[in-house]
């Protein structure tokens, strides 16, 4: 009677993790023949979600009427289904942050700092989940009045490394300033500090929640077709829709229905709004070990010659440090809805994308394995306190005489 109630619960569970995996339509990685940003944006206008550009090519991955539509322009070299075993990722990648863990550490976090770390909330996710919110500065209760600067994380699902470089930033922080690190101290005592590591919590679930990598992208909104999920980096709500995002709910570049429909995307906005101080944000994604800046839903380079160059000065330089390769968001593809052009284009904010390492899906895309969080944590410390040190003044950095906040130490020259 026993073994005949546990072979029908595994029957059970068998058949709706069958029924839960079958809801996620399947995924093709493809290479397409693109020679410049006007074939790529071409190719990601077909829906698909470009991954990888190379001179010659780019690769994406996309459903299977993406598949058709890029075959159409006749520019499709190779193409394969992603199977589940495929996705699964060999390698032990316990040091990963999930939900339950990364709240703990910033629980944690704050606990023990109460005098420099506050934890908040700055709304919910669709089912449901807080998206975290750390502030870090001294003088906590008054910390509104000095230059703040935003770092986030985790816009797209499969991107985890991306959650790990802010919780890692808010780590060393709170150990250096500890450690009465005279450059941290500094930053601690004349800048607000805030970091939002997981802005889509559901999506970054739901891609660990069978054991194996799902390679999800999206939230986890259910459309009303019954398909799940809207890119929460085509939904911000500047020039929204104009280019390099897709209508279709199936499509891993779907802008969602209106701008700003997301709870997630609807979170940012309200808390960088609100929060008036606010100079520069920087929101990290993966892959490519690349500096973006606006703009991202036209060629054009932002009109404002002033704005541009604290923009290609500042890339520039932190390119020397993290060996990333800088470049106008559109120079990749047109994309538009995504955060930086909003944060610029809508808030005045010197606003930067890294895509994060590895550089390519050779060196593991995704999923290149757990060493990688140090390795891009190392490589993007001091680009990330250079821009702490700019808040109070980004525009400082076109004086010729100009020098980065109150440094002394060898980490910012
Ligand atoms: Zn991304």
């Amino acid at each position: 009677m026993f073994k005949l109630f546990i072979a029908a619960l595994f029957i059970f569970n068998f058949s709706t993790s069958f029924a839960k995996a079958s809801e996620d339509p399947d995924l093709y990685w493809m290479k397409v023949k693109a020679k410049d940003k006007f074939a790529r944006s071409l190719i990601a206008n077909t829906g698909i979600a470009i991954e990888h550009v190379n001179d010659n090519y780019v690769m994406g991955m996309g459903t299977k009427s993406e598949l058709d539509a890029v075959k159409k322009t006749g520019r499709l070299e190779t193409s394969f289904k992603l199977s589940e075993q495929m996705l699964d990722f060999p390698a032990k990648d316990e040091k990963f942050h999930n939900y339950t863990e990364l709240l703990a550490e910033l629980n944690s976090l704050a606990a023990n700092n109460p005098d420099i770390v506050a934890l908040n909330s700055i709304g919910q996710s669709h089912e449901n989940r807080q998206i975290l919110h750390l502030t870090i500065s001294t003088d906590l209760a008054q910390s509104d009045l000095k230059p703040g600067i935003v770092f986030m994380g985790g816009h797209h699902a499969r991107e985890h490394v991306s959650i790990e470089m802010p919780l890692m930033l808010a780590q060393y922080l709170v150990r250096e300033y500890r450690n009465q690190n005279a450059e941290v101290v500094n930053l601690l005592e004349s800048r607000q500090i805030h970091l939002i590591p997981m802005v889509n919590p559901d999506g970054a679930e739901h891609d660990i929640s069978s054991g194996r990598y799902k390679t999800w992208r999206k939230n986890r909104r259910l459309n009303a077709d019954g398909n799940y999920g809207v890119d929460l980096n085509r939904n911000y709500g500047f020039m929204w829709g104009t280019g390099g995002s897709s209508k279709s709910t199936r499509s891993d570049v779907y802008m969602g229905k209106a701008p700003f429909s997301e709870p997630e995307t609807m979170a940012i906005k309200n808390f960088v709004e609100a929060q008036t101080n606010i100079s520069i944000l920087l929101s990290f994604h993966t892959f490519s070990e690349l500096i973006l800046y606006p703009w991202g839903h036209k060629y054009d380079s932002i009109s404002d010659s002033r704005a541009l160059s604290v923009h290609t000065t500042m890339a520039n330089r932190m390119a020397q440090w993290n060996g990333y390769k800088p470049q106008q968001s559109s120079d990749l593809y047109v994309a538009s809805g995504d955060t930086t052009d909003w944060s610029f284009g809508s808030q005045g904010i010197i606003s930067f994308t890294f895509e994060l390492d590895p550089k390519s899906m050779w060196s593991g895309g995704f999923y290149p394995g757990q060493n990688t969080i140090d390795i891009a944590f190392n490589k993007n410390i001091k680009p990330a306190l250079y821009l702490m040190s700019y808040a109070d003044n980004p525009y400082r950095v076109l004086e010729s005489t100009h020098q980065a906040y109150g440094l002394n130490s060898p980490l910012v020259k």
